[in-house]
């Protein structure tokens, strides 16, 4: 019987997140502590606690078959792999920053200065594109430190609130790329795998369009069936059911998360009262 290997973020930003996933996916770990790797109880995949930055050569080799990660890692390593599927947690952007001060007109205030960097191959490329000749030094970590200390003229680096930017006198002047968390695979899987890959898929999506979506209940006056209808499309179209009041009805729908607030007012004005917007769990098209 084939298993499916996956590597996640040993200890990190994206290590709970993609632990979170999978058990919503309904793939049962043992709990307690993180081996090297442990395989589900229910489910045939094999998960690998690995540092991200090793997740990209390790699904090249087929040493693992599927990796999650951020963007920025796949980017940065170019490695011959591909991207199954984004995420949509550990958000982030990779932005050129300089000491807040300085006046910035374009891309071209890179010209002969130095940037530091844990993202080489990401900034050259940019830089390579744009026809500007710029120092890229690379370093490990604690880039944002770089101009304070005289190593360089900028820097390059992750992004998420810009504190951390701001609380060593930088300023973003250039958004580079947005990254996510991703699931990325060996360019050829067996057959076995292959179909373990797209029933997991197939959990993913499912858990995606419940987040992504939210179940409304109300009650209506029957007159205002129809525009409110038209409001609600739901994944077929609304259900409706008598109350016992007469000339009232019950509806039941599915919203998009993000038309919510927009849609509320709309039902409101339309006459619905007692809305309740309730979670959903797994959504299956
Ligand atoms: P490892 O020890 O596994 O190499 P790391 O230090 O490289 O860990 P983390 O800081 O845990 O990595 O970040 C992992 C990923 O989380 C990043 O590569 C990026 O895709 C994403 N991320 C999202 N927001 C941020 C942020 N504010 N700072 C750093 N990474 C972020
Ligand atoms: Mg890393």
């Amino acid at each position: 019987m084939s298993i499916l290997k996956i590597a996640i973020q040993k200890s990190g930003r994206l290590s709970e997140k993609s632990l979170q996933l999978l058990k919503e996916c309904g793939i049962h770990l043992p709990s307690g502590d993180r081996k090297l790797k442990t395989e589900a109880s229910n489910f045939p995949v094999e998960v690998l606690y690995l540092r991200d930055d090793d997740i990209p050569q390790y699904v090249e080799q087929g040493v693992v078959d599927v990796g999650i990660l951020g963007e920025n890692e796949v980017w940065e390593k170019g490695k011959n792999v591909v991207e199954v599927q984004k995420l949509g947690f550990a958000g982030c952007r990779l932005s050129l920053a300089i000491p807040k001060d300085e006046h910035y007109a374009g891309p071209e205030y890179f010209q002969h200065k130095r940037v530091a960097t844990s993202y080489p191959r990401i900034l050259s490329r940019f830089f390579e594109e744009r026809g500007i000749s710029a120092t890229v030094e690379e370093i490990g970590g604690s880039v944002e430190i770089a101009p304070g200390i005289g190593l360089a003229d900028g820097i390059f680096d992750i992004v998420s609130t810009g504190s951390t930017l701001l609380m060593n006198g930088l300023k973003e002047v250039e958004v580079v790329v947005r990254s996510q968390a991703v699931l990325i695979s060996h360019p050829e899987l067996s057959e076995d795998k292959r179909l373990i890959l797209n029933k997991l898929l197939f959990r993913v999506h499912a858990v995606q369009n419940a987040s992504a979506n939210k179940y409304i209940l109300l009650n209506a006056p029957n007159s205002a069936i129809p525009d409110i209808a038209r409001v609600l499309p739901g994944m077929k179209s609304p259900t409706v059911l008598p109350l016992v009041d007469e000339g009232w009805s019950s509806v039941h729908s599915v919203i998009p998360e993000e038309a919510f607030w927009e849609v509320i007012d709309e039902l409101k004005r339309l006459g619905a009262q007692g809305i309740l917007v309730i979670p959903i769990e797994k959504m299956v098209l």
